[in-house]
């Protein structure tokens, strides 16, 4: 399972269909993490309550950037409220708050983070994103 989820990291941080540029993007945030140097700019498309598109630009560390990326996967098409309970989710799980294996369903692929909650030097590589989303859907 743990090699899956590193190919899984990989793809994404290498090189992912969700680092472009929006053409109507409604919100756009930056997020920054000054202990690693990462850097990402989130743009979010809203169609009513749910988030029509995603996409991100920036630059980073492989798991900043392959987080973001799986992000996007799998907050698109989800109303805010699901969002929200995703990123609450994502952001217990590595910290540890949340072990449950059912739970953590709803996080699709972005399980894979599960064992950075192991490194504390990349926490806050991993949740970048996530809190830059929090931010916009607030
Ligand atoms: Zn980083």
């Amino acid at each position: 399972m743990e090699d899956i989820y590193n190919e899984l990291i990989m793809e994404h941080s290498m090189n992912s269909y969700n680092k472009k540029k929006l053409d109507h993007a409604d919100f756009c945030e930056i997020g920054h993490n000054p202990n690693c140097g990462d850097e990402i700019t989130l743009e979010l498309k809203m169609n009513g309550n749910i988030i029509e598109d995603m996409a991100f630009s920036g630059h980073g560390c492989a798991i900043s950037q392959a987080s973001t990326s799986i992000m996007i996967d799998t907050l698109k098409g989800k109303t805010i409220e699901q969002a929200k309970e995703i990123i609450k989710t994502f952001i217990e799980m590595i910290k540890r708050e949340i072990t449950d294996e059912e739970e953590l369903k709803k996080l699709e692929d972005a399980i894979a983070f599960k064992n950075v909650s192991n490194m504390p030097a990349r926490v806050k590589c991993a949740l970048l994103a996530w809190h830059t989303v929090e931010d916009i859907l607030k």
